[in-house]
């Protein structure tokens, strides 16, 4: 089963418009098992696409394209298709109908380009377009599928997902993938890569695994194929079960799992709440925490504290510890966390304190050293974390390590 991809447009050409629909088309056929042959970007010429096309159907058993179904005359892809095809273009009455309710709606009169719109190749199954003016097209022939879809992205992920995908699953015998994402924070690629060395080698033949790695996490990827999806699938889990029994400490999802959800979810269980007192996160861990939806069960609040005079006014840090020790330090990280506690009146607080860059290092306080203190006044921790990246690499790195930390103290207590 191979796929060819066209994309049409002279903006492509020009590189004026870069073309972000063909790796997106190829992300979602290679999640189906479904190998891209080729990729082929042309300009809006018949001759172009009456090449491509034959081109593609020579070699593959699905060819999408995208591009050229506008309302102007420079988009020709429609009837190039139609004529492709051997068809003739005729109105169609449910389109034609949701444009007049559309230009009706707006108050807009219809002029014949937008009536042409309605018109579609008489072969083809018409795809709707939620979001757009212009339906995608469905060809067959001789058991391959040709599908044409609008170059607008939103527009054509939309056909992707509700018309392109279904169809092409049921068009065609595609063989079983499924994929389980292990979410791991705070371990980095080449450290988890030796701790599961063993499992990697001793996978079976049809299971892979890949890194996919980000700042300061990582997501392995386990993807098995086959043919039967139950066992497919149960094979799978087995080695999902074997994988999160070897590194269990820094695994804090699965799939579409959020790092700050799966504390706030670990909060809620307990019934505990929690507050965060920042200095060189500058809110990005509150900003973190408050993407989460219900946060305020669980989220007092937050106090961003840049200078020694806020962190003694308002956190109660004190000033001796500030000169004896530094912002940068283990006891002021210390004294923040227990003095945003008392001020919120919350069971657990995380407070950071560091330096973000690219000014301000010392030789014994390099840029990227950061002082973190998590968990409850009477039971807390602490971590001194070094890291190397720009300031806000430096920053973001800090907010997902607080969180981390945060997340596998909840997990012990
Ligand atoms: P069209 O369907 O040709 O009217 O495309 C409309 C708009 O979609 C163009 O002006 C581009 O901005 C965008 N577009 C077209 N093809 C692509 C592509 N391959 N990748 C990203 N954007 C595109
Ligand atoms: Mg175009």
């Amino acid at each position: 089963m191979q796929a060819t991809i066209i994309t049409i447009g002279d903006e492509l050409l020009y590189g004026q418009t870069v073309d972000t629909n063909s790796a997106y088309m190829g992300r979602e056929l290679a999640l189906l098992g479904i190998r891209v042959r080729e990729i082929l970007s042309i300009s809006d010429e018949k001759a172009a696409i009456l090449e491509a096309v034959a081109r593609a159907e020579q070699a593959s058993d699905l060819v999408l394209i995208t591009g050229g179904l506008g309302p102007t005359k420079d988009d020709i892809t429609k009837s190039t298709l139609a004529q492709y095809f051997d068809t003739q273009l005729v109105s169609n009455p449910e389109i034609l109908a949701l444009l007049e309710a559309f230009f009706a709606s707006r108050n807009r009169p219809m002029l014949q380009s937008n009536i042409d719109q309605a018109l579609m190749p008489e072969a083809c199954t018409p795809l709707r377009n939620d979001r757009g003016s212009a339906w995608g097209m469905w060809f067959e022939k001789n058991g391959k599928a040709f599908v044409s879809m609008p170059g607008v992205p939103f527009e054509m992920e939309a056909l992707m997902q509700q018309q392109v995908l279904p169809k092409v699953k049921q068009y065609f015998r595609l063989p079983v993938i499924v994929h389980k994402h292990i979410l791991t924070a705070g371990k980095g690629e080449s450290f988890l890569a030796e701790e599961i060395a063993i499992f990697e080698d001793n996978l079976p033949a049809n299971i892979k695994l890949a890194y996919l790695p980000n700042i300061g996490s990582v997501k392995l990827r386990l993807t098995a194929h086959g043919t039967d999806r139950a066992t497919v699938q149960q094979q799978l889990d087995e080695q999902v079960t074997k994988l999160v029994t070897q590194i269990d400490h820094c695994i804090y999802g699965f799939d579409e799992d959020k790092l700050e959800a799966v504390v706030g979810k670990l909060l809620l269980e307990k019934g505990k709440t929690i507050a965060t007192a920042e200095s060189c996160t500058g809110g990005y861990i509150a900003s973190q925490l408050t993407l989460v939806p219900g946060c305020s069960a669980y989220y007092y609040g937050s106090v961003v504290s840049y200078t020694y005079d806020s962190k003694r006014e308002v956190l109660g840090v004190k000033q001796e510890t500030l000169d004896n020790h530094g912002a940068v330090s283990e006891e002021t990280v210390r004294e923040m966390l227990l003095g945003v506690c008392s001020k919120l009146g919350t069971d657990y607080g995380i407070a950071t304190s560091g330096i973000a860059g690219p000014d301000g290092g010392t030789p014994d306080k390099p840029v990227g050293t950061v002082w973190v203190a998590y968990g409850s006044p009477t039971d807390m921790r602490t971590k001194k974390l070094s890291f190397k990246g720009n300031r806000h690499q430096n920053i973001e790195l800090t907010a997902l390590m607080a969180l981390e930390l945060f997340r596998r103290y909840l997990v012990k207590i």
